[in-house]
């Protein structure tokens, strides 16, 4: 369907009040649900089909998140959608403030290929639970499940509350031009200035979930297996194409050599001594980003890794150390399973270079030391991270994910994702029993009673 037709249906049926009843909400949620259960198999396969995607990763990130998600919203959405009292102030008095979540309307969610149904999906479940109807522009770097995407949401929705629509960058264009009524997209920095843009014609509401490089330090203290286990996991996973994988490893100088060690034989443990045998580590999504991440390869010493295979897209878990001046891999969000390893000696260098880079969507550290953790966390600025872990932060619906600066505007998950989709409206409800004269003209006389109130 046209753009337009598409969009001047859904806001019709929006106008219509259809999906504004918390029961209604509760029954498309349910129907979401239900139909990830339905075609669990058709989601698995085609995400395998596009990158070779695990299907045990499938369902951690992808089907499992996104069912956990469902059960929050059905569990607390009730309590979500009520009104919310609000303070009374002097000025104001006598009166009965709140706010109320009112759906924006129509909501267009624009999703990258990384984790093709999750981010298409999440977003999905925060509009419908805010009462909003839906477009949706899956990536076309992944056909396989953006096909499965339409077809199977087409047969459980109806296009005037969630419709999907297939395409390439026209079809983005296309659907940016329309005036709706919020846009969520998820996406490069790049991308995201061309939807901020397309937003701003229309001074329509936005939420920008970007990318970057997201810094993951060790220091001196760690637990360097564990960290070790836990690094190489999330640089493995999707084969590294994560948008909160640690990007690049800063180490202390002192345990470098016992890290490298410990990464090296996690990644063996996990993948076996040929990666490219293994049924657990996916593909590069296609040929560009391959010969992107092979590009890569010459900006340090292969420590681990560093095998690579065009016909298949295979590029196997790699360790990069004595990084070369002004290397791209370090401009660059790799995106990809290359992990550039720096060593410091003391962690005013790690601020100072975090610091001077645009601010991560991201960032890690390991240490037992809680002054140098309270240090990091207070001094650096970025969307979110873990202490001692990698990437985990995400699988809890109560902590909101978003980027900042660079790596973007506004948060989502759970309540969040709620109050994303909803626009809070306040209302001060006054009654006629007193009418306190201060405010109407003439003024003579009223300042100095004004000025004892409002100092
Ligand atoms: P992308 O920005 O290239 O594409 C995202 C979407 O935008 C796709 O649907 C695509 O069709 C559309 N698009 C591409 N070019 C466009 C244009 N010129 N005009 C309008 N629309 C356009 O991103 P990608 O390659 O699919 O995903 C990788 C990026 O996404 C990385 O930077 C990654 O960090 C980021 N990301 C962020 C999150 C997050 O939650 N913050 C999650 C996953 C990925």
């Amino acid at each position: 369907m046209d753009a337009a037709e598409l969009l001047k249906r859904q806001k019709e049926y929006f106008a219509s009040g259809a999906t504004k009843s918390v029961d209604f909400r509760i029954h498309q949620l349910k129907t979401l649900k239900e139909l990830l259960k339905e075609h669990e198999q058709e989601f698995v396969d085609a995400v395998y089909q596009d990158f070779k995607k695990p299907e045990l990763e499938t369902y951690a990130t992808e089907l499992g998140v996104l069912h956990d998600e469902i059960n929050l919203v059905l569990k607390k959405l009730n309590k979500w959608v009520m009104p919310r009292k609000k303070k009374q102030t002097l000025i104001s008095f006598p009166s009965y403030n709140y706010t109320v979540a009112e759906p924006y309307g129509s909501v267009l969610i624009i999703a990258p290929w990384n984790y093709p149904i999750q981010l298409a999906l999440m977003p999905l479940i925060g509009a419908i639970a805010a009462g909003n109807t839906a477009v949706i522009k899956p990536s076309e770097l992944t056909p396989n499940t953006s096909a499965v995407l339409n077809r199977v949401l087409g047969k459980w929705f109806k296009p005037e509350l969630v419709a999907v629509e297939e395409g390439e960058v026209e079809k983005a264009n296309a659907l940016l031009s329309q005036n709706f009524d919020y846009i969520f997209f998820t996406g490069s920095p790049r991308v995201g200035k061309i939807v901020m843009e397309a937003a701003a014609k229309h001074l329509t509401p936005f939420t920008l979930e970007l990318g970057g490089k997201s810094p993951c330090i060790v220091d001196e203290t760690a637990d360097l297996e564990k960290a070790a286990r836990r690094i190489a996991w999330g640089k493995g996973l999707n084969a590294g194409q994560t948008c909160v994988a640690p990007d690049y490893l800063l180490v202390h100088e002192s345990v470098q050599d016992e890290l490298l060690q410990g990464l090296k034989e996690a990644f063996q443990e996990f993948y076996g001594d040929d990666p490219f045998k293994s049924p657990d580590y996916a593909r590069i999504v296609n040929k560009d980003h391959f010969e992107r991440l092979c590009s890569y390869l010459k900006d340090g010493q292969i420590y681990y890794g560093g095998q690579f295979d065009e016909s298949e897209l295979y590029i196997s878990p790699t360790i990069l150390t004595d990084i070369s001046e002004g290397a791209k891999i370090m401009e660059e969000e790799i995106f990809g399973p290359l992990l550039p390893v720096i060593t410091f000696k003391e962690m005013d260098e790690v601020i100072r270079t975090v610091k001077s880079k645009p601010k991560p969507l991201s960032l890690y550290i390991f240490t037992k030391n809680s002054a140098t953790e309270g240090r990091v966390i207070e001094e650096c600025s970025f969307g979110s991270g873990a202490v001692n872990d990698v990437v985990i932060q995400l699988s809890n619906p109560h902590l909101p994910f978003g980027g900042v600066g660079q790596s973007g505007i506004g948060s989502y998950r759970g309540k969040h994702s709620f109050d994303t989709f909803s626009h809070t409206k306040s209302i001060m409800k006054k009654y006629f029993w007193l009418d306190i004269p201060f405010r109407y003209p003439p003024y003579k006389g009223k300042l100095k009673w004004i000025k004892r109130v409002l100092k």
